[in-house]
């Protein structure tokens, strides 16, 4: 019996693929330096999922790795550079970049890092200054 949804997953060209499955454990946006810096791009919209819901199908030999921190081993595509997942083993759980899953339905819930965000965005969701309490962060809610 296997009734989990999964969804299809690749780096920018496609070498790299992948699938995720069932449901993650939490969705959002995060505003960190880190992710600003490695990405690129202004926020990053996560997605994570306990480590055993996302398989590598194809171009494993091609992903590249890299941690600056012990929490976050963030991963790309040899070929195209394109990145599409940070695994955090302290946490038990890796972020799968929505923007590599397309046809997953991102519904993002918080925001988090909020304290280092250089975008604002009003979408009525909570603004967390760090991470949730129960992930080891202040739990603190910010202005938008
Ligand atoms: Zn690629
Ligand atoms: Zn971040």
């Amino acid at each position: 019996m296997d009734n989990e949804q999964t969804y299809q997953g690749s780096c920018f060209c496609g070498d790299v693929q992948f699938t995720v499955s069932g449901a993650p454990e939490a969705m959002g946006y995060c505003h960190c330096e880190s992710c600003r810096h490695w990405s690129g791009g202004p926020v990053n919209a996560f997605s994570l999922w306990k480590p055993e819901a996302v398989q590598i199908t194809r171009g494993a030999d091609n992903i590249g790795s890299y941690h600056k921190t012990d929490n976050s081993h963030r991963k790309w595509c040899k070929t195209c550079g394109g990145h599409f997942l940070s695994e955090h083993p302290l946490m038990g759980l890796t972020d799968v970049y929505a923007s590599a899953i397309p046809d997953f339905d991102h519904q993002a819930a918080v925001h988090v890092n909020y304290q280092e965000t250089t975008l604002r965005i009003k979408d009525g969701l909570p603004k967390l200054r760090d991470f949730p309490a129960e992930m080891g962060g202040s739990g603190d809610v910010l202005p938008e």
